[in-house]
Parts: structure tokens; sequence; C-alpha cells
């Protein structure tokens, strides 16, 4: 049996971290297994559904990789993908339905009898879970009155309009699309008896059902989309690696048996499983979705880096292709957790001046003969032929020793002096790569005032 599996957005407008992760372990499973990914839009509620809506989460899905083999844009031999092409084919499961006695109108509404019996789901993360939708349904408690009140257990698979339920063009799509896995959110299990029910009045073997935790804000509700983190095109404008989100997103409900956290997604695929999948809820954690993308960053290579960052330099108006770029990005990399943050570590080493900082430069105004260093400094490094690393180093240590100074004394007023504040990457690469001239001008107007 070829595994196929789905994941089956509505289209809301944007992709939510939640969903994501759904669409993700959907598609581990299936390339896992060399099976196939399915992409199936749910978009039977007309009011909600624009073409704009979907393409943002289509859009999010190939940013992520998370390619799918048929659907929406690449079409598939169990198509049309869209549930609103898909009426005819659900005009004829209503047939056969109604031909076999499972569903009748009420006040222009169709609605499929629910068998009185226990109906079981044997999912595969959350065990077995039990109901019986006769008696389940039978009773209903009224907002109004505030009363419990009898009710009709049967479904309404078709609206009054004409339109079709969720229930049953979710469960007839995912026999015609020869569905064999279904990995979902937690929040679909009270739905699945009715599925299951609906799969035996059809006469179709059911898939396997996963029901995955859910995913909480840091404050344990349900997390929205207006929490931080929660919007998967926010992640490609904050500068995060998709893969690494990938990552994140695999560890939100899921765990390695030996707890590596770091995995590139041929690693993932390959380890990907249900029995790792967490019984209780995630939390999202922002900081730790950071950290992921700051491990992911260090393993890029250089040429990768640079073609990752590319456009968060170029937006802030710095020279991707300058000789100087590459060993900028390394030193960047080092302190940056997301892409977002590279500009403001570098944008030094290309500017004709530092931008001064003015907490920082009173810090070392401050200092008892501060004059006397930073010129002291100036002449040491003017004094320094081959600019390097090492070289630079020497030179420092050489003007502290002149004035009878500790070299860490120098790195303060080096520091603020040549880019303007007391934070930033580390100093002396930096010099480096500003370059001598560079740096003895920044110490020449520092000096001025310092004065
Ligand atoms: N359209 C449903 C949702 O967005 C999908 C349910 C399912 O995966 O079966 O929640």
């Amino acid at each position: 049996m070829t595994v196929r599996t789905r994941f089956a957005p509505s289209p809301t407008g944007f992709l939510h971290i939640g969903g994501a992760r759904t669409a993700l372990y959907n598609y581990l499973y299936a390339k896992k297994n060399r099976g196939a990914f399915i992409l199936r839009v749910e978009d039977t509620d007309a009011e909600r559904n624009t073409e704009s809506s979907m393409d943002i989460i289509l859009d999010s899905m190939k940013w992520l990789g998370l390619n799918w083999d048929e659907g929406p844009r690449v079409g598939g031999e169990y198509g049309p993908y869209n549930q609103s092409e898909r009426s005819d084919i659900y005009d004829r499961y209503l047939g056969q339905l109604e031909e076999n006695g499972y569903v009748y109108e009420e006040n222009d509404a169709i609605r499929f009898r629910v068998p009185d019996k226990t109906i079981t789901v044997n999912d595969e993360i959350c065990g077995d879970v039990s109901a019986n939708l006769k008696e389940q349904g039978s009773r209903r408690y009224n907002q109004e009155t505030k009363q419990e009140e009898e009710a009709n257990p049967d479904i309404v698979i078709r609206r009054p309009d004409g339109s079709y339920i969720f229930h049953f063009v979710n469960v007839v799509d995912d026999i015609e699309m020869g569905i064999t896995h279904v990995i979902r959110g937690e929040d679909h299990i009270s739905n699945t008896p009715k599925h299951l029910a609906l799969f035996e009045a059809i006469g179709a073997i059911p898939p396997v059902f996963a029901h995955i935790p859910l995913n909480l804000n840091p404050s344990g509700s349900k997390m929205g989309k207006r929490d931080e983190g929660a919007l998967i095109h926010e992640y490609r404008d904050g500068g995060f690696l998709p893969e690494a989100v990938n990552n994140y997103m695999a560890l939100l409900g899921w765990s390695a048996k030996d707890d590596t956290e770091i995995f590139t997604m041929a690693e993932l695929t390959e380890r990907f499983d249900l029995p790792g999948v967490t019984k209780s809820n995630s939390k999202f954690d922002f900081t730790k979705c950071k950290w992921v993308n700051a491990e992911h960053l260090k393993r890029l290579s250089p040429e990768a880096l640079l073609e990752a960052a590319r456009s968060f330099v170029d937006d802030a108006n710095l020279p991707a292709d300058d000789p100087r770029m590459p060993a900028a990005l390394e030193l960047a990399r080092e302190r940056a957790e997301v892409l977002a943050e590279i500009p403001d570590v570098i944008e030094t080493i290309f500017a004709e001046e530092a931008t001064y900082d003015d907490t920082s430069v009173e810090k070392v105004k401050g200092r008892e003969g501060v004059a006397d260093v930073v010129k002291a400094l100036r002449d040491g490094l003017a004094g320094v032929d081959d600019w390097n690393v090492d070289s630079i180093k020497a030179g420092i240590a050489a003007a502290a020793e002149g004035i009878g100074a500790k070299m860490g004394a120098l790195m303060l007023p080096c520091r603020v002096g040549v880019m303007g504040t007391t934070s930033g990457a580390d100093l002396v690469p930096i010099l480096e790569l500003i370059g001598k001239e560079g740096v003895l001008k920044r110490l020449d107007i520092f000096a001025g005032k310092m004065a």
C-alpha cells in the first residue's frame, strides 16, 4: 500500500503555525514512507474563501518547502483539489447514501441517520476514543433557555442552500483521493466518530487516524493568530530559515528518542514517526524557536549564508557582493539569531564613519586620561603594516605598553571610537574588515570628541 497523506486547510488568509505543523507531520510521514503528500483546499465555506487568501497559504507552504505531490498549482490524478469544484462528486455520493436509505430530507436540509451504537476511533496517538452519536446528539444545551432539550442526532450533511457540510465532503474526499493516513489536530477528534459512521455507510475502509495534540501559546491557551510567532509568512519576513522553522515545528509535539533537537529536513524525514508524537499539548516558545534558527544559521555553508542573508543585506543598502561580505557574515552569524538581525551587526563595517551612540561615548569620555589612550591607540594602529587580526592585536598591545596600561583598558575606547557603541560583534575582526584607513579616520574623529 502506498501511503497517501493530506493537508486540508480552509482558506483563512494565512498559514497558522498549528496548521503548518499539521502539514509538516503529514509531509514527513508521506516522505518517510515514500508515499504522496496531497494538498486539498477545503473551501466549501464560500464566504470566507478568496483566491488571495489561499495564495498566502500556498506561498507559505512553498516557502517552508512542504511541496505537495498533488493539489492546487500542480494538479494530479484525483483533482480537482478544491472542494468548491467537486460538487458533482459529492452529489454522486449523496445519491448512493439516498439509495441505501442512510439520509432523509428535513426542512430542505439533508440529514444522515447516525447509527445507534458505540463507535470507537483507534487513534494512533490518542488511543481509543468512543462515542455513541445517537445518544450524544439527542440532547442539546439551549443557550437561551439555559436548559437541555431534545435534539435530532442525525447530522446535517447538506444545507438547505445545497452546500455540503464539512464532515461529509471531508470523508468523501479522503475516500476519493485514496488517503491512507489522516494526521490532523486533536480539535477534530470529536468529529471522527461521525466520519467513521460515514465511511461505514458509504462502504469504504477508513484511513488510519492520528490526532496531534494542540499547540498552546505561552500562557497556556489555544494559540491564536495574534500571538507572537503564529503566522508563517512573518517568519519569512523576520529572517528565519525555512528549515529551522520546520525543525522547531517538528519539536512542537514530537521528539526523537535520543533527544536530538537540531535536524535537517532529510534527518527529520528519516526520523519522524507517530509513536514519537507527544500525548500532551505543546507550548509555543519563541525564544527556543529563535535558538533553533541560530543553530541552523551556524550550520549553513558560507555560500548558503550569503544567499539566505542577501535580501536582508540588500534592504539595508549594504553591498552584498563586497569582497568583505562573506567574512562579515561569519562574524554576524555568531551573534544574530535571525537573518533580520544581521545588518545591524555588520553595517558599521561598510559605513563611511561610525554612528556614535551618546551614552556609549559618555561612558568612555568619563574615563581618566582617555584622550591619551585614544591617541596612543591611533598611533599604535597607524604603525601596523600588515593589517590582519594578529598584527592589529599586537598594535593595540604595543600602544597599551607605551602608556603603561593594560591592553584590556584600550578595548572599550577602541570599540566605541571605531564602532560608535559599546555593543556589537568581536572587535578585532571588525577592525580588520573596516581596514586600516577607515579605522584611523574614525579614531581621529573620536579623538576630537574626547578632547
Ligand atoms: N479543513 C479542516 C481544517 O482546516 C481539515 C480537517 C482535516 O484535516 O480533516 O481544520
